[in-house]
């Protein structure tokens, strides 16, 4: 479902006519080799094309509108090798819509001490022409990245494809849909917000649908294809003897796949990248979703649970920008808590609807009762979760503007057995310790709700963020409280002088 390579960033190499044609010549092939050794790099995520360089204004402002209508085209990276003078750069600038990085290296590694000459410091000029460049979007007040370091090395294409992934999940939220299933869970105020400015702000669409729409798709599945999907649980997953054929709740495990088929075709035919629904609206449903949204998480799709679309809409992005690395991504709740002090735990899990792509090992299918919602027992996939570093992130609506939230967290091993608590769950450790983590979570005030994220870091987000124009306010192992709780009042003053 996501494909990372069938998208591209621009390679854009900025000079002048003053140079001369042997130079510009020089310049261009510098600039290919560059674009193709990324290209070419193990870890970058998508495809880098190179582009002419560009020379006038007419030409940066050309190939800034072929970026903006180029349907892959995720961003551009911007170099110079050479000194372009910025005020070139103004109408380009000022129409492109893609995100930038501004790649800050030059095509020789070394000075050639002996050889150095004229016509070589006459070609390596990024050291002042890229300083010009970035005084143009300092001074337009630009939101960009800044890759420093000589092209080949290893630490300079991490940030690379960091930024590049971080790019893919904000081109992947323009124009994407977004399903609202049963609207919100009534009263509850952190999954609310404003749809109109999120379309705005994001770029993507949340639009409500009845739940009578999903039942009838649910009813149109055909015994057939249950048979087929049932077959495919029984090789993915150990599903529990009861739910097997022959099972006394078989006809359990028949109506969850019934389940998921419906909602796999609502979605598939609505051209939507994820949803929410809510246990307070199920009519027509058998059982609240859970193997199904368990699924189609793991297929990509992002979720929210309770009407919460923000969350849904951030799984989905980070999704797309973790894909093809080891770990997942899945929707999270802080369920509960352990306080003892010698060892603080967060218990990590929602009631169902936790991401198979985030598991350690082959997740068991089971059905227990849920204890809300009043509907039939629903089946589910139960697992623990890889230990290991991991973040939390959260979106929510400060009301004028939206403010990201992560926090680093460490997952460890189980330590207990669950015996009575028949969910997906995982045991985390939140940086830089339980108090400072929690009270700083709750003086920004973060959701419970969360994409857990065993693959991307706060350096994602972060670039993320930039791309949106939000806020962003990570929590890690330097934290400090007081200093966390003024960085949230100058975001304040900050975000209503800049209400862009
Ligand atoms: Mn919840």
């Amino acid at each position: 479902m996501i494909q990372l390579k069938t998208l591209e960033a621009w390679f854009i190499t900025g000079s002048q006519h003053l140079y001369g044609e042997e130079t510009l010549q020089q310049v261009a092939a510098h600039a290919q080799t560059i674009a193709a050794s990324l290209d070419a790099a193990s870890n970058i995520p998508v495809r880098i094309v190179w582009k002419p360089v560009v020379k006038t204004p007419e030409e940066i402002y050309r190939v800034c509108q072929e970026a903006n209508t180029t349907p892959g085209c995720i961003g551009i990276i911007a170099w110079m090798h050479t000194f372009s003078p910025a005020k070139m750069w103004i109408g380009g600038l000022k129409v492109l819509q893609r995100p930038l990085l501004h790649l800050h290296t030059q095509f020789n590694r070394d000075i050639p001490w002996g050889d150095i000459d004229m016509d070589f410091m006459n070609l390596n000029q990024s050291a002042h022409g890229d300083r010009e460049f970035g005084f143009m979007q300092s001074r337009m007040r630009m939101n960009r990245r800044v890759v420093v370091g000589h092209w080949q090395e290893q630490d300079l294409q991490q940030e690379l494809e960091t930024w590049l992934r971080a790019a893919a999940g904000w081109h992947d939220w323009q124009g994407a849909r977004f399903a609202r299933i049963g609207d919100n869970m009534r009263q509850v105020a952190v999954t609310e917000g404003d749809k109109v400015e999120a379309e705005l702000k994001f770029g993507y669409s949340v639009n409500g649908y009845g739940i009578g729409d999903v039942v009838a798709k649910v009813n149109a599945v055909s015994d057939e294809a249950i048979g087929r999907l049932v077959q495919e649980y029984e090789q993915a997953y150990q599903v529990a003897a009861p739910l097997r054929k022959g099972g006394d709740r078989h006809d359990s495990l028949r109506t969850a796949a019934r389940i998921e088929l419906g909602l796999r075709a609502f979605l598939e035919e609505g051209n939507f990248k994820g949803f929410t629904d809510t246990f307070e609206d199920l009519h027509g449903l058998d059982q609240l979703p859970g193997i199904a949204v368990q699924r189609l998480m793991a297929d990509g799709y992002g979720f929210g649970g309770e009407g919460d679309w923000k969350t849904a809409a951030l799984v989905r992005a980070m999704k797309v920008m973790g894909s093809g690395l080891p770990g997942g991504s899945s929707f999270m709740e802080d369920y509960t808590y352990h306080f003892d002090p010698e060892n603080r735990l967060v218990l990590g899990a929602h009631m169902l609807e936790i991401c198979a792509s985030i598991a350690d090992g082959k997740a068991s299918c089971e059905v227990h009762p849920l204890g809300i919602g009043g509907k039939a027992d629903p089946v589910r996939l139960v697992f623990n979760v890889t230990d290991g570093p991991a973040i939390n992130a959260s979106v929510i609506d400060m009301g004028n503007r939206f403010r990201l939230l992560v926090n680093n967290v460490q997952a460890v091993k189980p330590q207990h057995e669950l015996p009575k608590l028949p969910v997906a769950r995982v045991l985390w450790k939140p940086l830089p310790d339980m108090r400072t983590a929690c009270a700083a979570w709750i003086q920004a005030g973060g959701a419970h709700h969360t994409c857990y994220s065993q693959h991307l870091t706060a350096a994602h987000m972060q670039d993320f963020a930039d791309m949106a124009g939000i806020e962003c306010v990570h929590i890690d192992e330097d934290t400090k409280l007081q200093q966390f709780r003024n960085e949230l009042r100058w975001n304040e003053a900050y975000y209503l002088l800049n209400n862009r």
